[in-house]
This record gives C-alpha cells, sequence and structure tokens, in this order.
C-alpha cells in the first residue's frame, strides 16, 4: 500500500511567539515519518492565519518561501478556530488521503501522529486524538471542560470524551462534512455524526510552548454555549415543559379562586383581577414553548444538514 498524502492544517491566531518553534519540530516530524514510509513524498503543511493582528502572516509567508512543502492560507479577517479549520481543509480535499488539524500551540502532542497514521492504515476513516492526561490544564479547565463533554452527551451530542480538535480524517470523510452547511461549526459534534470506522490515540496534554491561549473564559463559554445550541433544542423544550407545568399550577389557582369567590372569601376586584392574570400567565407560557417547538424543527432544518451518508454499496 501506498504511503498516504498527508495534510496538516494548523489554524493560527496571534502565535508569532510560537510559530517558528512549532514549524520546526513539525518539520523534523515530518522528514522522519516520510523516511519511514507512513506519508507520501508530496505531504505538505497548511498554516491558516485567521486574522491576526501580530506578525503571523508574515512568518507563514517566510516559512512558504524557504520550505515549498508549507502552505499558506489567510483568512480575511478573524473568523474564528473552527472555520479557520475548515478553510484549510476544504481548500485542499481533492489533494491529499488524509486530514489531521492540529493546534499551533504544541500543546498536542505531535508524537500521536504516527498512531494515527497506523490506525488510518488500519481502515479507521477517522482517528481522534484523546487527551490521557490533562495534568498540564489547569484545575478550572479540566473541571469546566469535563462538565461541558457530560452536559453535551446528557443533550444527545454524540461528542468523544477529551477529544478537542486532534484528529485526522480520511479524504472521505471530509468531503462528506463538506455537506453540513450550517455556518456555527462545532466539529467536535459532527464529525462523529459522519459515521464511518473511527478510532482513538491517546496522548498527554502538554503546556503551551509559547503565547497565551486565545480562550479566555468568555470565549470558552461562548464555544460552549455554540456547541449546545448548534446541536441540541432541549434548552427550547425546557421551556415547553415549564409551560405545561405552569399551565397546569393555574388552573389549580383557578378552581381555588372561583372556590373563594363563591364562598364569599374574597374582597371585591380580586376574583377579577387573579382570574384571567393566572389563566393567560399560564397558558402563554405554554404556547410560548409549542411555538418553540415548531421553531426547533424549522432551525432543524435550515441547517440542512445530510439525511445519510452511504458508505458502500454492492452491485451497483
Ligand atoms: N485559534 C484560531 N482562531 C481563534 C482562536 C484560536 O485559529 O479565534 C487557534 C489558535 O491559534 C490555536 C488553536 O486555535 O492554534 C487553539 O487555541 P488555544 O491554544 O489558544 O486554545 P486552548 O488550547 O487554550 O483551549
Ligand atoms: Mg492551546
Amino acid at each position: 500500500m501506498n504511503p498516504a498524502r498527508l495534510l496538516l492544517v494548523i489554524p493560527c491566531y496571534n502565535e508569532e511567539a510560537i510559530l517558528s518553534l512549532t514549524y520546526s519540530k513539525l518539520n523534523i516530524y515530518f522528514s522522519e515519518i516520510k523516511n519511514r514510509g507512513l506519508i507520501a513524498a508530496d505531504s505538505r503543511i497548511c498554516f491558516v492565519n485567521d486574522g491576526s493582528r501580530d506578525r503571523t502572516w508574515n512568518i507563514i509567508e517566510e516559512l512558504c518561501a524557504q520550505d515549498p512543502n508549507v502552505i499558506g492560507v489567510g483568512l480575511s479577517r478573524n473568523f474564528g478556530h473552527q472555520s479557520a479549520i475548515m478553510a484549510g481543509l476544504e481548500a485542499h480535499v481533492d489533494q491529499f488521503d488524509c486530514f489531521i488539524t492540529i493546534d499551533a500551540d504544541l500543546q498536542d502532542d505531535i508524537n500521536a501522529i504516527t498512531g494515527m497514521l497506523e490506525r488510518h492504515r488500519e481502515g479507521a476513516m477517522v482517528v481522534y486524538g484523546v487527551r490521557g492526561d490533562r495534568s498540564s490544564d489547569s484545575w478550572f479547565k479540566r473541571f469546566t471542560a469535563e462538565k461541558f463533554y457530560v452536559l453535551m452527551q446528557k443533550m444527545g451530542v454524540p461528542v468523544v470524551f477529551n477529544h478537542a480538535d486532534f484528529r485526522l480524517m480520511d479524504r472521505r470523510v471530509l468531503k462528506e462534512l463538506g455537506n453540513f452547511r450550517e455556518i456555527n461549526l462545532f466539529l467536535r459534534g459532527i464529525v462523529p455524526l459522519i459515521g464511518f470506522r473511527s478510532d482513538k490515540v491517546f496522548y498527554n496534554r502538554l503546556e503551551r510552548q509559547a503565547g497565551e491561549t486565545k480562550y479566555p473564559l468568555s470565549k470558552m463559554l461562548l464555544f460552549a454555549w455554540n456547541g449546545i445550541t448548534s446541536f441540541s433544542t432541549f434548552p427550547m423544550r425546557l421551556v415547553l415543559y415549564f409551560g405545561v407545568f405552569n399551565f397546569f399550577v393555574a388552573m389549580v389557582i383557578v378552581v381555588y379562586i372561583l372556590f373563594s369567590y363563591l364562598v364569599g372569601f374574597t374582597v371585591p376586584g380580586w376574583t377579577s383581577t387573579m382570574l384571567p392574570l393566572t389563566f393567560f400567565s399560564g397558558s402563554n407560557m405554554m404556547a410560548l414553548g409549542l411555538i418553540g417547538e415548531y421553531i426547533g424543527k424549522i432551525y432543524e432544518e435550515v441547517k440542512g444538514r445530510p439525511r445519510y451518508i452511504i458508505e458502500k454499496t454492492v452491485n451497483e
């Protein structure tokens, strides 16, 4: 079997402090696995500049000038991590056999790439990089990340535990990924939806080698919220549940109000104020939840996701 042509895609946002180091480490690693026959000689490294405000793009240009195996893609502004990854991938679908995405900061252990390529050789179409040990992350990051994965799974999003965006995809999978047309990309949720045979490779998450995280708490929360709302209409369904509950409570209160009125417990005006107030707020909430259900359906439809993906056919 011929070695696969690999494209490594690296999203970069304000990474001037580390880019040269990342490149030199990858370059050494690349020659090594080329020599071992794990990847084809025309495998390449693609840096995607996600609208950085520092010298990131200049560095990418310099790297391209000295090494023809480096590809530079520059986005017109900051589109975010997920879109930067997609930009690098989609621009080269037809030129490579498999694709690995990895962060610029060397937190993901590049040595895991060998394992990914081996799994791919054995027939896995997707190989997830899974963090075995996260002790280099702060306890806060570990805690929030773990809760995040649990919450996602509870809400029906098939995320792989402790897997971020360090993964290998076969060209076939990438082509199918292109059919998910939503703008709010949450790759960790979408890739498992594509199916095909997958495998995992475990690695230890390292310290960021230089520069600072581009995911401060606010961005992290936004990312998590995006992930949940792009995949699950459960938060909206809660409104319906709450509405139905409210409606029944309102009915009980209505009975109580009528009873008080008939027995003569009340002051004038109380019944005529309380009755519509209770009744309409209960039914309003329920109606809102009902409308929400339809909006949820519309949301599912406008995403235009493929209904199914055929892996193979026989005798066709
Ligand atoms: N990144 C990007 N666009 C952004 C934010 C981040 O391309 O708007 C890149 C960043 O350069 C890095 C990767 O996404 O290669 C992950 O970011 P970071 O390491 O800062 O996140 P953390 O590991 O702290 O969660
Ligand atoms: Mg990082």
